[in-house]
Parts: structure tokens; sequence; C-alpha cells
């Protein structure tokens, strides 16, 4: 069985060819390591062998990664659906938030972000495949949003994400990539650098869209349960 040591040399591998490929800038796509429902080990294992960002989508779960792994140097990011009675605990405890969908979600992340900390990194998810799911803003919704956040004390609006309908045809994947990277270049708001877009299997047409952060869970840690 392939370790996760060899997993993520491919992915990065991977991801260096794609940047070359698709005209993209050396080293502009990072990588988070997404590791839901996977134990603090294999976090550990994706760290030893240089990894420094994850992604987490359940709260205690997260919780309890960080806790045992309190002595690495880990950036941790929150990808999950975002309860607003679990704002407080989202603010002190991650780096990054990435599913932001309103300005009252927003708000409270603002307010509750601790003041010893550094302002919270956001993205706001924006719905770029109508029906099948109900959580992101709309493309018309989200210079608002963006406006709106932006007045925010304690965060810093790094830019947007988004959770496609799952698609095999390359042409198909790149499609909404495409269209949500030209909406919000339209914008012209400068400091939207973050594109945080692109799993497991459609990284390479994220990654020519201008993903600019793919999150990867199955391809580097193995099918979930
Ligand atoms: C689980 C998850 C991923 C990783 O998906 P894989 O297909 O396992 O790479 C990425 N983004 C979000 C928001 C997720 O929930």
């Amino acid at each position: 069985m392939p370790t996760i040591a060899h997993n993520l040399k491919q992915i990065n591998a991977q991801i260096r060819a794609a940047e070359q490929i698709y005209h993209r800038v050396e080293n502009s796509v990072q990588l988070l390591a997404v590791s839901k429902t996977k134990p603090a080990s294999a976090v550990a294992s994706a760290y030893q062998a240089g990894q420094r960002h994850f992604g987490e989508n359940y709260v205690q779960e997260a919780l309890s990664k960080q806790l045992e792994l309190g002595a690495f140097d880990i950036t941790w990011h929150f990808i999950g659906a975002i309860q607003s009675n679990k704002t407080k605990v989202l603010a002190t405890h991650f780096d990054w938030i990435h599913c932001v969908d309103s300005l009252k979600i927003a708000q409270r992340l603002s307010s509750q972000r601790p003041k010893f900390l550094s302002p919270l990194n956001i993205c706001v998810q924006v719905n770029i495949s109508d029906e099948t799911s109900k959580s992101g803003v709309t493309l018309d919704e989200l210079p608002d949003l963006i406006s709106q956040i932006s007045e925010l004390p304690n965060l810093i609006l790094r830019g947007v994400m988004a959770i496609p309908a799952p698609q095999t045809d390359f042409a198909l994947q790149r499609e909404p990539y495409q269209k949500l990277v030209a909406a919000v270049n339209a914008l012209k708001i400068t400091g939207l650098t973050t594109f945080s877009f692109g799993m497991s299997d459609d990284l390479d047409a994220a990654i020519a869209e201008g993903s600019t952060l793919v999150r990867i869970g199955t391809a580097l840690f193995g099918a979930r349960r």
C-alpha cells in the first residue's frame, strides 16, 4: 500500500506539472491536505513529510486532532459547513475559514476572533453549480457580501472557494471554475488572491482554471469510510 509520504510526493509533482502545462507561475498552487475522518497519526505522517496546511470539516474531530498535535506547526483550515453556534470555537481554533456564505456568520467570526490572534483568513463560498448545493452565495450576491466582509475588523478576506457538482469530463470540470474566476476578476478588487477549488478528482482542471489552493483528501490519505 502506498504511504502518505509517497502520495504527498506524487500529488506535489502533479501540481508542479499542471502549473507548467497550464502556464501557471511555479509554486502558485498550494496544497491543502484534507484530513477529515483520518486519525491524528495520518496528519503526523503528512507533516513529517513536509505538509503544513491541513483542512478539517468537523469541529469536534478537528479539535481533538489539534490537541494531540499541539507541538506541530500546522496551519488549520476549516472547510466544513458552518453552524452559527460553532463560530466562536472556529474563530478561536482555526487560521482559515473557507465556507463563509453569509454576513451573519462573518460578523460572528469577526467579533469572536480573540484579540491576541492575528485576523482570521476568510474565503467566501460561491455556489457555481446551482441546484446541487444549498450552500454558497450566487455570483450575483458575491459583490455585496465581499464589500460587507471587507469592513469587518478581525477578518482578512482572502478570496473565494467552491465545490462544484462532480463531473468526470475534463472540459465540464473546467467550466464552472472558468466562470467563477472570470466573475471574480471582473470585480477588480485587489487582495482577493485565493481561489480555493480543486479536489482529488478534478485537480488538473482546477489548476488549469486558476486555483491557488487545491483541497486534497482521498488522493493523499486514501478513501474515507
Ligand atoms: C472532503 C473535502 C475535500 C477533499 O475531497 P477529496 O475528493 O477526498 O480530495 C475537499 N474540499 C472539501 C470542502 C471537502 O469537504
